[in-house]
């Protein structure tokens, strides 16, 4: 399946650690990641907290557990936790939620991954003995599924308020936070502030092979460094796949604006065909999510005949599809996947 791929807009976690990374991760000064002993995934997770304006942030294996853990300190079996249907979390996870936390999903019909206070409000349960326990409220910023959106900081705000108000905790899956900040211009920590728990991934794309960095209070992280031990998620002379991580935090950040107007490009040229339905306004930051419903093709028959060509796209529902744009395919790649994709669509119809 994989060998012929020239052009891989599959998902940013496609990116390869470059040569200069590489070189970072061989030179890491290293120790025990476990007894708080190694100097480099220190550094990490002293550049991510003050990053994020958080006290403290922990260093796990992935972004997944990053939400995982952030779910098990927050809630106990039986409570409730308030997500967009799109969310990660509630689909990506492999029922994660209730398998480790005990915890179970009320999710919000949000507009492309975004709820407003008002949907909040309507989700919230009257306190009842026959009700779940509502204890966290989760946002992903970007909404990936949904096609990279933005949470604007205003609803942010206002959401923030309503969960408090309701006494809940928050939570920001911001595995691409930064590329909200970059397009944006808004810092990630303004984001993050009103979150008690915020991580943002490594391995997607800012190029890192492996990670995902978690901030909050001492005491968040004191008890989420609990629950990553017990998950097995606690490592040795993790300095080397930190090492990539600074790296990239130093790197990789600014240039996330790159993807961002190449995925415009790929959308605006997708747009072109009338039977493809993309909102290419919509396309805020490095996910175009179209449908190809009316062209006639189905999403995986569609994704392999851009494989003959050597191009690779993500089939996320029978006729909806995601391309992701990334740091290991350059512009030139993007318009020739776009201009491949037209001219298919056009021949066949
Ligand atoms: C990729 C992703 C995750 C999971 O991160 P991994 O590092 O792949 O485990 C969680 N949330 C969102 C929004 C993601 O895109």
């Amino acid at each position: 399946m994989t060998t012929n791929i020239r052009i891989d807009l599959f998902s940013d976690t496609k990116t390869r650690p470059s040569a200069a990374m590489r070189q970072a991760m061989a030179m890491a000064e290293v120790g025990d990641e476990q007894v708080d002993e190694d100097p480099t995934t220190n550094l990490l997770q002293e550049r991510v907290a003050k990053l994020l304006g958080k006290e403290a942030a922990l260093f796990t294996p992935s972004g997944t557990m990053c939400n995982q853990i952030a779910l098990a300190v927050h809630c106990r079996p039986g409570e409730e936790v308030i997500a967009d249907k799109t969310a990660h979390i509630v689909n990506s996870e492999a029922g994660g939620m209730a398998a480790i936390a005990g915890a179970q999903a009320r999710t919000i019909d949000g507009v492309r991954g975004v709820f407003t206070a008002e949907q909040l409000q309507a989700a919230l349960r009257m306190p009842a003995r026959i009700s779940p326990l509502q204890r966290l409220v989760s946002i992903e910023q970007t909404a990936n599924l949904a096609g990279g959106t933005i949470w604007p900081l205003s609803i942010v705000s206002e959401v923030a308020e309503v969960a408090r108000a309701a006494g809940m905790a928050l939570h920001m899956d911001g595995a691409r936070l930064l590329n909200a900040a970059v397009e944006s211009g808004i810092a990630a920590s303004s984001y993050a502030a009103p979150f008690d728990s915020v991580w943002i991934d490594l391995s997607k794309g800012l190029g890192c092979p492996v990670g995902a960095v978690m901030a909050g209070s001492a005491q968040f992280i004191s008890e989420a460094a609990r629950i990553k031990q017990r998950l097995g998620g606690a490592m040795r002379q993790s300095g080397m796949l930190a090492a990539a991580g600074i790296y990239a935090l130093d790197n990789n950040v600014a240039r996330l604006a790159e993807d961002h107007a190449n995925a415009r490009d790929f959308a605006r040229i997708a747009a072109q065909v009338q039977s493809v339905i993309v909102d290419a306004d919509a396309v805020e930051t490095n996910i175009v999510v179209f449908d190809v419903a009316e062209t006639g093709w189905t999403g995986p028959d569609l994704a392999r005949r851009l494989l003959e060509d050597g191009i690779r796209v993500s089939v996320i529902g029978p006729t909806l599809m995601r391309a992701v744009t990334h740091l290991d395919v350059e512009r030139a790649g993007v318009i020739e996947a776009a201009e491949t994709f037209v001219r298919i669509i056009k021949q066949t119809h």
